[in-house]
């Protein structure tokens, strides 16, 4: 691991100088930042459930006072993401969402930001309906294609917003060469790092400034907690940022930030399992008869296996795919049974989403059909249970299209 600074830490004499030089990422997602709590010895890090911390006396502190700007359990996990991320600092925020409206505030109205137009709808609405709203533009642009982000800069362009893989059409953006382009005209690349979590890509050792999170999928990866984060490694953005936190009041909570801590153990084993099932997967649907073209970055002949290979360890969990028949989609969505049909990703649970309706219905119909998200495709968020019972449940699911069909 490369040299990594976390350098607002109130814990001066904790051990973790010896942790955040070489421990492998496996290593880091079960011990976190600090080993254990260095005051009492306790394992788990302790809920702090406290909104202020009393002073020793006049100008002197104990590192906290209000936790709204800083707590304990949330200082802990956020040291934990910027070792995950290989960042120099790391922001806990109450959901992505919060995260992603925090950075908006490092700019100005009358900027311009380039962004991959085949995101996360939640993150399309919050910029085009409300940022549009003051005076921000933003250009949507596929940015896998690299000649299409070129052309999109203009003079008041600070900064590219990138989601790589995307979602759901899973195209592959070059980070590094984005961050070169932006940084030759003075501004920022960040990157969404929600789908392939840190586990198996970390932007920042490409080059990107800052990058983004959804807690609530892979990191706390139980589908039973919200948290957001911005991790960078920019000595210059720290106190705007830390000031944003604590001004917006979007901070996580000291309970979420425990329970997020405590889905970070198991990531490493999450990733693998949830990427061995998402290949077999893929492999089968792609042979299914009613099944078109299968989205997932693991496929050999993926048009960016290449450049997924060169800045990603992994593909992750996540595959969409086309049905044949459209009106297939309904039968499918409520025929599953193990395969969960419920918004989100990222959980050990498997899910099924419809992005038309669901994550995506907040893009305009021309976009959304630019990008391919159709009445034909559906989305797979695989979980970690075993991986012959969700074929099993898919195969059954489809077994009742074509009784469907015949009827
Ligand atoms: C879910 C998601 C978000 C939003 O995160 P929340 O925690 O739901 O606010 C942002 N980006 C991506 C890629 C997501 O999947």
């Amino acid at each position: 691991m490369e040299e990594t600074h976390c350098n607002h830490t109130p814990y001066e004499d904790t051990n973790r100088k010896d942790l955040a030089a070489d421990r492998s990422l496996d290593t880091v997602t079960v011990r976190g930042a600090s080993l254990f709590e260095p005051r009492t010895g306790a394992i788990s890090t302790p809920i702090y459930q406290s909104s202020t911390f009393r002073h020793p006396g006049l100008f002197e502190s104990t590192g906290f006072d209000y936790s709204r700007g800083i707590n304990p359990t949330r200082t802990e996990l956020e040291l934990t993401l910027a070792l995950l991320e290989q960042g120099r600092s790391g922001l806990a925020f109450s959901s992505g969402m919060g995260a992603i409206s925090g950075i908006i505030k490092l700019y100005r109205p009358g900027d311009h930001l380039i962004v991959s137009e085949d995101l996360y709808g939640g993150t399309y609405r919050l910029f085009n309906e409300y940022y549009g709203r003051y005076g921000f533009s933003f250009s949507w642009v596929d940015t896998s294609n690299f000649t299409l982000v070129q052309e999109a800069l203009r003079p008041e362009t600070k900064a590219i917003f990138i989601e790589t893989p995307s979602n759901p059409m899973m195209k592959v953006t070059d980070i590094q060469r984005c961050a070169e382009l932006i940084h030759r005209h003075g501004g920022q690349l960040i990157v969404d790092n929600t789908l392939l979590s840190p586990y198996f890509q970390n932007p920042l050792n490409f080059g990107a400034d800052l990058v983004i999170h959804s807690g609530t999928k892979y990191l706390s990866g139980h589908n039973d907690t919200l948290s957001g984060f911005i991790v960078h490694s920019d000595t210059q953005l720290e106190q705007p940022l830390r000031e944003i936190q604590k001004s917006e009041g979007a901070s996580l909570s000291p309970f979420d930030a425990w329970l997020t801590l405590r889905g970070i153990k198991t990531l490493a084993l999450r990733m693998k399992k949830c990427e061995q099932n998402a290949r077999r997967i893929a492999v089968w649907l792609r042979e299914h008869p009613r099944v078109g073209q299968v989205f997932f970055t693991g496929f050999e002949d993926h048009p960016q296996y290449a450049l997924s290979c060169s800045q990603a360890r992994g593909f992750g969990g996540m595959i969409s795919f086309y049905v044949k028949y459209p009106q297939d989609v309904p039968i499918l969505l409520k025929r599953v049974s193990l395969i969960l049909f419920a918004e989100s990703l990222g959980g050990v649970e498997s899910l099924i989403t419809y992005p038309l309706v669901q994550t995506h219905s907040a893009i305009p119909e021309d976009m959304r059909k630019a990008a391919g998200i159709n009445d034909r495709l559906l989305r797979l968020s695989v979980g970690i249970e075993d991986g012959d019972d969700l074929i099993a449940d898919l195969a059954d699911a489809f077994a009742q299209c074509g009784k469907e069909e015949k009827s």
